[in-house]
């Protein structure tokens, strides 16, 4: 028996396995994702192969719209919503430590607490640091922020919380392979996977891009989506320039505007902002037919999160060098810091599930 074979289907996951033996027969929606090609390489479905296979979903929503055993057919045919239940399950499943997949049951709710704690809590804490006065009053010239809050507390608790998120992510993708069987891979399907996740290519369909709101065709997802995903890769940039522009070269922020970091930051910003307002407006105006509605608040809740993230980042480069710079900052770290804390147990896993899966699919494609 395969290790794919030794996981036993949830309730979830026997659905997928009915619903896919009934496209398994149809084949009619072969060509709209990836999903369906590689379902036509399998006559059975192990648990495994579902979990595989619902992470490869981009929730398009193609299949369903198009599809003639939908509900209210008997056949109830609803792979977006069911695949989507499924790649949470997985996320709970493969959460590292073990404990902490509950938090998936209850994304929302948390989420939604650590946005509210976390800035309250950082606050709090540069109240602590210093008289209060100064959190209020103009700080200008080099070193302006780590007045404000020191420059080894902000590594720590920022480093700090990053590097979790990144052990807990990089255990719960171990957990994922080994419990979908997947093999070392060569550096060809590394290269396409590598190309399909920059590009985001499959959220383009065959060209036509996605149901976002009912069956018309449109781009808006993938845009939107490249948006968010470009943006936070530039504020990740930026701060990483910052953090060698003080540690390598001892200039230290705040920086001129038109300075790299933050130019990265500021147009990384406005990425995240565009994307998450957009992603946030389609959701409200989807179909809700293929929609899992127990994922919808986790969903909401992350979204929200991120463009948080952005508007006080913006919002702190428009007045650094007011009164208001010292509580804007307290703000926006402890907003990124429960972004990390939050990131492994919610809906941003799905970057390094769906990684995987596109990385299995370039190998099974080659094989
Ligand atoms: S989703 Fe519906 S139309 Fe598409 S392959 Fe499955 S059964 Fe056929
Ligand atoms: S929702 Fe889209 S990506 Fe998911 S299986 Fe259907 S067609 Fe493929």
């Amino acid at each position: 028996m395969s290790e794919t074979e030794s996981v036993s289907h949830s309730d979830a996951s026997l659905e997928a396995k009915r619903q896919m033996e009934i496209c398994n027969a149809c084949r009619y929606c072969e060509g709209y994702c990836a999903v369906f090609p590689a379902m036509a390489l399998r006559r059975d479905f192990a648990a495994g192969d579902l979990t595989h296979l619902a992470n490869l979903c981009h929730g398009c929503k193609g299949c369903y719209h198009s599809c003639q055993y939908a509900p209210p057919h008997a056949f109830g045919v609803n792979i977006p919503a069911t695949f989507a239940t499924l790649r949470a399950e997985g996320y709970a499943t493969h959460a590292w430590p073990a404990g902490l997949g509950a938090l998936f049951a209850r994304s929302g709710t948390i989420v939604t607490l650590v946005a509210v704690l976390a800035p309250v809590l950082a606050l709090l804490l540069a109240m602590a640091l210093h008289d209060p006065a100064t959190l209020y009053t103009a700080q200008t010239g080099t070193g302006a922020f780590f007045r404000i809050v020191p420059y080894w507390l902000m590594m720590v608790l920022a480093g700090g919380s990053f590097g979790y998120a990144l052990l807990a992510m990089g255990m719960g993708a171990a957990r994922y392979w080994r419990a979908t069987g997947q093999r070392a891979p060569g550096p060809a399907p590394v290269a396409e996977a590598a190309f399909d996740i920059l590009t985001l290519r499959n959220l383009g369909g065959g060209g036509h891009g996605c149901n976002d709101i009912d069956d018309r065709f449109t781009m808006h997802k993938r845009w939107l989506h490249q948006a968010m995903f470009g943006g936070f890769m530039l504020c990740f940039a930026a701060t990483t320039t910052g953090a060698i522009y003080h540690n390598v070269f001892g200039w230290k922020s705040p920086h001129e505007f038109l300075s790299v970091p933050v130019q990265l930051g500021f147009w990384g910003g406005i990425g995240m902002l565009i994307g998450t307002s957009g992603l946030l407006w389609l959701k409200v105006r989807t179909d809700p037919g293929p929609v899992a509605p127990a994922l919808l608040g986790g969903e909401y809740a992350m979204l929200a999160l991120l463009w948080l993230i952005a508007a006080t980042g913006l919002l702190l480069l428009g007045i650094r060098h007011t009164g208001a710079m010292g509580v804007m900052l307290a703000l926006h770290l402890g907003l990124v810091i429960g972004f990390f804390l939050v990131m492994p147990y919610s809906k941003m896993v799905h970057g390094v599930y769906r990684g995987l899966a596109l990385l299995r699919n370039a190998q099974e494609r080659r094989a």
